[in-house]
């Protein structure tokens, strides 16, 4: 094991899941790039894992856009560090039923999730072989099994078990890992704009999903950086093309 700080880059990471995975990183030991939309919404994140001792920067971009991605991992290898761990967490859903479902809707869902990752580990990967070191864990979704409303969503997240899959196949022989995490119920303003959608006050909606939930709570941010904080780590070496998911129960 290197002494050397590794550099995490997360996706997504303002808020939500991302900002739990980004902080638990840190801790870990990690410098983290903390990546969304916009930079000023990354800061705080940031801030917070440098008020704790650790290392972090704001990015800002979409991780849709080709140069803009490019651009984003070629600073973060400069002002933060070479980075060999990914997390390709950034999402958005644009639920609706087939027949009501928009061109824009499925294309939005696919640019975000499909493209979004394609392009970053694309951009990263390169850092990883040159290490013989790397770790790529992807944001799956329960809602790869299907889930009413969710076309666009749920091949989106299927998709991304079949990229994990194929690039745990061209990379591991330069000891880098892919895996992916497909959550359950996470209380998040993606969970809390659904029940918004639904015309469900969020407590209301989060008891109606625990109700069916084998442990019968929701998940946090932290449960899946919990499992994250696993897949990246040193020991984790022999796990890959492996799908987890984290739902308080058995799915799939
Ligand atoms: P969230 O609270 O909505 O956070 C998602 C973050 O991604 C937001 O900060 C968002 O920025 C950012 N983002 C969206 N499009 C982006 C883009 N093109 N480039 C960069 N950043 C972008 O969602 P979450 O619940 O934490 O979900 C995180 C991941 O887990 C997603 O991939 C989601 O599909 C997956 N997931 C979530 C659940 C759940 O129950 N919450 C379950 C299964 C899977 P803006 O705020 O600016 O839009």
């Amino acid at each position: 094991m290197t002494t050397t700080t590794r550099t995490a880059v997360v996706t997504g990471a303002a808020r939500g899941i991302g900002a739990g995975v980004a902080k638990r990183l840190a801790a870990d030991g990690f410098a983290v790039a903390v990546i969304d939309l916009d930079e000023a919404a990354c800061k705080p994140v940031a801030e917070e894992i440098e008020a704790t001792g650790g290392r972090a920067l704001a990015v800002g971009v979409d991780v849709a856009d080709e140069q803009g991605v490019q651009a984003a991992v070629d600073r973060i290898a400069k002002e933060l560090g070479e980075p060999t761990v990914l997390v390709n967490n950034a999402g958005i859903i644009r639920d609706n039923l087939m027949f009501k479902m928009t061109a824009d809707d499925w294309d939005a869902v696919m640019n975000v999730h499909l493209r979004g990752s394609f392009l970053m580990t694309r951009a990263v990967q390169g850092y990883m072989t040159k290490a013989g070191w790397g770790r790529i864990v992807s944001l799956s979704s329960t809602s790869a099994l299907g889930n009413r409303g969710q076309a666009n969503y749920a091949a989106a997240k299927a998709g991304l078990q079949g990229f994990t899959k194929t690039l745990a196949f061209e990379l591991g022989k330069f000891g880098v890992t892919a895996n992916a995490i497909a959550p359950g119920f996470i209380e998040t303003e993606m969970t809390a704009a659904t029940a918004e959608r639904v015309g469900m006050p969020f407590e209301e909606f989060k008891k109606a999903a625990a109700s069916q939930i084998p442990v019968a709570r929701t998940g946090r941010p932290a449960d899946i950086a919990h499992a994250v904080s696993f897949f990246v780590s040193e020991g984790a070496g022999f796990v890959s093309g492996q799908v987890l998911y984290v739902a308080g129960g058995p799915k799939a």
